[in-house]
């Protein structure tokens, strides 16, 4: 295919990728800019298949067909509740994809030499190996086979001061003196740094580190389209890294922490012990649907506050049901959404807007913290650190000082879960034991079907 052809193409691709990330940001048009950059993906890759240089097509198809397979096998076996493990995993694999293309680079002689090639190769390797080794690690904790709090690594932040200088220094060695073993020792360390940042931070930090991790995937796509020369694959990578990077600063303002503590990894501080006993014991009340629709029936402001166990039960949908009868009986329902609610950034929005939960009624933490001293029910459903009052008050613990959502000023506070058991940062709650809460025991998604159905004949016996 003529090169022009072909320059063109991907500029026409990397136009469909900016429009369709644009649209992206508004709930209502995020479907078309889903599509529009499907669209600039399948133009991008059918014109590199195209491109003169490749000489046979034996391999692509075999890769395509076998890859193919798999993902198609993973996306119809993965539970909708294991999408975060699945999304950390495949960031991995990302990296891991850049990381190959920078040894093929290597271990072919016929390849590139220059400079700029080689410079490529040293960076892709450097970034593609943090990356694939750093999200198995997110992987692993998000899949509980590791322990989701931070793991403590001996003089942390030295050591992964000395990786960071010893790959630099090994992937400038590499381009004075372009040989393998500089590779292959670049490629350990870069893959035990990947461990050594990740490992070390833990309980609600982790959603500041899968943003990064999401951002590096981009950055050794990017230095991999040096490698080979194709500009669209600049084009993506730098996209993901940049809105990787723009996350990472979302998630960091979210945990109100600053930016360079990440990439230091010197947060998420092992935990002191809280006593549970103290805060719970003799305190805590339980309550039934029944008592709690006979609350909600007099209620004229409800706010629905979702979190990870929401997403685990699949109670979405019976939540919307829930905030129909509210409506129906004259409430005004409102979902407070806090940005790292569940396991991975933006998971609150996208299982309400599975059960089709109008935009509009989801507020922001910002903007519904001043509201809930005006409210009269707050259903806590599934949430637990994102409530949790030890973030404002206690200095000592892991997460103090990351905003959260005020739910404790209403008038009353429901929270639905299966027992006092901690969230992924592993504290008690004290919101669980104070006066203005009631405890509403079970599988959200039960509860929440049983708490409708009682509102329904609340509802129903005052007509009557
Ligand atoms: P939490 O993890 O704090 O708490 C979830 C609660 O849900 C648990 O206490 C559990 O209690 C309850 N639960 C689990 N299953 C069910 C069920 N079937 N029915 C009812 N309740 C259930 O969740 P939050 O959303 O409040 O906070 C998210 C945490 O995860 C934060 O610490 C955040 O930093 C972290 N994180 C977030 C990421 C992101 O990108 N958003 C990524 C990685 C971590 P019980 O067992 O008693 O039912």
């Amino acid at each position: 295919m003529n090169e022009n052809i072909i320059e063109l193409s991907y500029l026409v691709a990397a136009v469909l990728f900016i429009v369709g990330l644009k649209k992206l940001t508004r709930p209502r048009s995020a479907v078309l800019g889903n599509q529009l950059s499907a669209i600039g993906m399948l133009i991008a890759v059918v014109v590199t298949l195209l491109h003169q240089s490749i000489l046979s097509y034996e391999w692509i198809v075999a890769g395509m067909l076998l890859g193919g397979a798999v993902g198609a096998l993973m996306a119809r076996s993965v539970k909708m509740t294991s999408m975060p493990q699945m999304v950390a995993l495949l960031n991995g694999f990302g990296g891991g994809a850049s990381l190959f293309v920078a040894l093929a680079n290597v271990w072919d002689p016929a390849t590139g030499t220059s400079t700029i090639a080689l410079v490529s190769v040293g960076a892709t390797l450097l970034i593609g190996a943090v990356t694939l080794s750093g999200s198995m690690v997110a992987f692993a904790k998000l899949e509980g086979l590791i322990s989701g709090k931070a793991i403590a690594v001996p003089g942390n932040t030295a050591l992964n001061g000395l990786l960071v200088a010893a790959g630099v220094g090994l992937a400038t060695a590499f381009v004075f003196s372009p040989q393998l073993v500089f590779i292959y020792a670049l490629l350990a360390v870069s893959l035990i740094l990947g461990l050594t940042l990740v490992l070390p931070i833990g309980g609600a930090d982790m959603p500041v580190v899968i943003a990064l991790l999401n951002s590096y995937s981009g950055l050794a796509a990017a230095t991999a389209g040096f490698i080979t020369g194709n500009t669209v694959l600049i084009i993506s990578g730098s996209l993901v890294g940049a809105s990787g990077l723009i996350l990472t600063e979302i998630m960091c303002k979210a945990m109100n922490r600053s930016l360079r503590n990440v990439l230091f990894g010197v947060m998420g501080a092992v935990s002191e012990a809280v006593d549970e006993d103290a805060i719970y014991q003799g305190k805590v009340k339980s309550t039934s649907p029944e008592e709690l629709a006979m609350l909600l029936d007099g209620a004229e402001r409800v706010v629905i506050v979702p979190g990870y166990g929401m997403a685990m039960a699949q109670a979405q949908h019976a939540v919307r049901e829930l905030a129909n009868a509210l409506e129906a009986n004259g409430s005004d329902v409102k979902y407070a959404i806090h940005p790292v609610a569940g396991r991975m950034p933006g998971h609150m929005n996208v299982v309400l807007a599975e059960a089709e939960v109008p935009y509009e009624q989801l507020v922001e933490m910002d903007e519904i913290n001043p509201q809930f001293s005006q409210t009269d029910v707050v259903i806590v459903i599934g949430a637990n650190d994102v409530t949790n009052p030890l973030a404002r008050e206690d200095k000592g613990c892991p997460i103090y000082g990351m905003p959260i959502l005020n739910v404790d000023k209403a008038r009353t506070v429901v929270v639905i879960k299966r027992s006092l058991s901690s969230g992924f940062a592993g504290l008690p709650n004290p919101l669980f034991a104070m006066d203005n809460t009631l405890m509403l025991y079970g599988d959200g998604k039960a509860m929440i079907i049983e708490l409708t159905a009682s509102l329904k004949e609340e509802a129903s016996a005052r007509a009557a």
